[in-house]
């Protein structure tokens, strides 16, 4: 019985280092200059709902994205 959970415990440690090494070897996407697009004329402004920080988004990738968070929160698109 000894063995078995011996054996066990190895393969899942062995499941843990393989998914370890498969979100090293597959990094997020790398920033491409050229997805993303200027908004800075644009008053794209959020602000947090919680503590009521306020951000200017400058570039952002082309198409939707999503709001910035702030503790913990979606942050809110001003106009
Ligand atoms: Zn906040």
């Amino acid at each position: 019985v000894r063995i078995a959970i011996g054996i066990l415990v190895f393969v899942l440690i062995l499941g843990g280092v393989v998914a370890l090494l498969r979100v090293l070897a597959n990094p997020p996407p790398a920033k491409d200059e050229g997805m993303l697009e200027d908004v800075s004329a644009e008053e794209l402004r959020y602000s947090c709902v919680v503590c009521g920080t306020e951000i200017r988004m400058l570039r952002k990738p082309k198409g939707d994205v999503k709001a910035p968070r702030h503790c913990g929160e979606s942050m809110e698109l001003r106009r």
